[in-house]
């Protein structure tokens, strides 16, 4: 699955790399953050430091799921309110990535689609509103306070977003993100994290 490899500039260590879109990798040994883009390797001088509370999910470890492996390459680390809230970067074997994020328990993988959806702003709807067959479930604030590995786009330490959860009948669910000016949508099914099993080598 490993598609190549750089040299940390501060360091001098090995990086894999997973996922050719990638942006952004952090090193695990010296923490510097790199830039990936225009094919230039340069440190970015962002600190982040993630809070490491016991998960299922561990940086670079494939997993298997449903007969399938994956393996966690980046991670979001958002506050919300008092709790943390983690949002895994996964790799497959086709190459193909998505984003497991990770709440109080409930695991749900989730691909970027099109904002095709009646849902102008934040503050356009309140919990149990019906937006076409969706219906609100959840609403919430988060701040982006962490990040390691590979990711897909250069994340901004501090930044605020307001998210919508909203749920159908047959178990989808939407994630609408606003922040900074700009929103993007989400579809998601839940995992069951029961049948996430650690690969061991
Ligand atoms: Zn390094």
């Amino acid at each position: 699955m490993q598609k190549k490899s750089l040299q940390c500039p501060q360091c001098g260590s090995e990086l894999p790399l997973y996922f050719k879109y990638s942006k952004m990798i952090t090193c695990p040994y010296c923490k510097s953050t790199i830039f990936l883009e225009d094919d230039a390797v340069k440190l970015a001088g962002i600190e982040s430091v993630i809070n490491d509370e016991p998960s299922l999910l561990h940086i670079y470890k494939a997993f298997e799921y449903e007969g399938d492996i994956y393996r966690p390459i980046g991670r979001l680390q958002y506050r919300v309110d008092r709790y943390l809230w983690d949002e895994w970067w996964v790799v497959g074997n086709d190459g193909e990535a998505f984003w497991l994020s990770v709440d109080d328990g409930d695991y749900i993988a989730e691909k970027e689609i099109p904002f095709e959806l009646e849902l102008d702003s934040y503050d356009s709807v309140e919990l149990g509103d019906r937006v076409s067959s969706w219906i609100v479930t959840e609403k919430g604030e988060g701040i982006l306070e962490a990040f390691e590995g590979e990711l897909p786009e250069v994340p901004k330490i501090g930044e605020k977003h307001h998210y919508i959860h909203l749920s159908d009948n047959d178990g989808t669910m939407l994630t609408a993100e606003f922040y900074d000016g700009q929103k993007s949508l989400y579809m998601g099914k839940w995992i069951d994290p029961f049948e996430i099993r650690e690969i061991l080598k």
